[in-house]
């Protein structure tokens, strides 16, 4: 099928990629032309892994452009992939997903083709862009333009293994729409599909669950999952500050609990909280959404509440040991708001460095791939920048472990806090997993590692 992707970030981009890997010829359509033209160079303008291979092997199907024009008239399904980010009422913003409903809809051409939002939009979006395209379709044909919701499940890290081999694929909308989306992922449906080897393909992988609905609840769908992961990470956060105050493990509390299939394990970890696009923009659009009818979800709004308070206690607890934190020099190891991507949209990072800024501390920031993207997004905190993890360490009066990349995990901590000048780490993600052998203070989320003093040093 022909296929337009409009918004090549990081939905775009991994659907895009993956559509053409399924044999579809894809153009992948954004306004933005710095974008396009790495694009068409063959470099990612994100980071995610595999996704160089993968758009590598698709290459032949791909084609980028600046140009409704060009783009929309020989589609057969048009994926919007644009941004909704937050605004400060909660509710996203929809400029982005007007403003690419009315090119598309100027540039139709009156043969049947399917609209695809795969943004995550607000519950009725849907039918809205379906009267965006009636009012500026040049030549309106109501039997050729169909509106399908599909929302996007994929996570950023982990992209490539969630687009092709997702749990479930959700289509909302009416039969005639749906049925060209079914054929359109009937490669990925199909009992022998195989991703190539670097996709790690989940154990006990079938095929995705095909789920179709009407427009309205696959919205809902999209938000309901989001705020019931959300929520399930700050159980466990609130857990965990109960298991601080009453001296239980968080890591043996979660794994019993996790094994009882009703819960599962995944999504239970304590630390600083969910960060990133998504959950905290589409929880709240949620509850705004329920404020409309007049209906509060205090479940929700106490979920986000939890993510912030644990923002503030990873700065609580260097306050703890550290007492006045001007002149102190501070190392934070992340800044991306999980591993694996350089995305640093509501990363926790940002607000530590923050808070640390307005208590006067001198802040040395790494991380192995955010760097370069927080230079732009960051430009109103005030941090060095570290080259490696160690030149942050050297000589800091405490780290905190802002994001759990594997290179941290890996850090041979024994020797990293002999450089410090003062041996505090507080660990916001729970990465170190031995007590140190040299004396040490090592603060965690909802645990203690033994403390080390002088005395048991060997
Ligand atoms: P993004 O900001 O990385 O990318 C959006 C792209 O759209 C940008 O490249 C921008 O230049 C482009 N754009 C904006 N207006 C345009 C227009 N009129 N025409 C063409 N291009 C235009 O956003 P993202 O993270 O890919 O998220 C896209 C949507 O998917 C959001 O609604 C988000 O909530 C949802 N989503 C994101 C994730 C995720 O992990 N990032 C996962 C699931 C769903």
């Amino acid at each position: 099928m022909n296929v337009t992707i409009v918004g090549t970030g990081y939905v775009g981009l991994g659907t895009g990629v993956m559509l053409a890997y399924l044999g579809h010829q894809v153009i992948g359509l954004d306004t933005d032309p710095t974008k396009i033209e790495s694009l068409k160079r063959g470099e990612i303008p994100i980071y995610e892994p595999g996704l160089d291979q993968l758009l590598a092997e698709a290459q032949a199907n791909l084609h980028w452009t600046t140009d409704y024009a060009h783009a929309i008239p020989n589609a057969d399904v048009i994926f919007i992939c644009v941004g909704t980010p937050p605004q400060s009422d909660g509710r996203p913003n929809l400029s982005y997903l007007e403003g690419a409903a009315r090119s598309i809809a100027q540039n139709l051409n009156g043969k049947t083709q399917v609209i695809v939002n795969k943004s995550t939009v607000p519950i009725g979006s849907g039918d809205w862009v379906s009267r965006i395209i009636e009012e500026h379709a040049v030549d309106y044909h109501a039997n050729r333009y169909f509106v399908v919701s599909n929302p996007e499940f994929l996570r950023e890290g982990t992209a490539l293994g969630d687009s092709l081999y997702p749990d479930r694929i959700v289509l909302g909308g009416i039969a005639a729409g749906l049925v060209r989306m079914r054929q359109l992922y009937a490669p990925l449906i199909h009992q022998s599909f195989k991703a190539p080897d670097y996709v790690p393909r989940p154990k006990e992988y079938t095929v995705p669950a095909v789920v179709e609905t009407t427009l309205t609840s696959a919205e809902m769908i999209k938000y309901a999952a989001n705020a019931f992961l959300a929520l399930k990470i700050s159980y466990a956060n609130e857990i965990a500050g109960l298991c601080e105050r009453v001296g239980a493990n968080i890591d043996e509390v979660t794994a019993g609990i996790g094994f009882d299939q009703r819960i599962g394990h995944r999504f239970l970890a304590a630390g600083a909280g969910w960060g990133g696009s998504c959950f905290g923009k589409d929880t709240s659009a949620l509850i705004t959404t329920g404020g409309d009818y007049g209906y509060e979800m205090p479940i929700l709004s106490a979920a986000i509440e939890v993510n912030q308070r644990q923002r503030s206690t990873v700065i609580d607890k260097l306050q703890k040991h550290l007492r006045l934190l001007k002149g102190k020099r501070v190392a934070v190891l992340g800044m991306a708001f999980k591993p694996n991507t350089d995305d640093l949209r509501d990363a926790p990072a940002h607000d530590f460095i923050a808070r640390l800024n307005l208590l006067g501390a001198t802040v040395v920031a790494h991380d192995p791939v955010a760097m370069e993207r927080a230079r732009k997004e960051w430009a109103h905190l005030r941090y060095q920048e570290a080259a490696t993890a160690q030149d942050a360490i050297n000589g800091a009066d405490a780290v905190i472990i802002a994001t759990e990349w594997t290179e941290y995990r890996r850090l041979n901590w024994n020797s990293k806090v002999r450089s410090m000048r003062n041996a505090l780490v507080i660990d916001a993600r729970n990465v170190i997993s031995e007590p140190l052998d040299v004396p040490a203070v090592i603060e965690q989320i909802g645990k203690e590692l033994p403390e080390r003093t002088a005395a048991d040093a060997v």
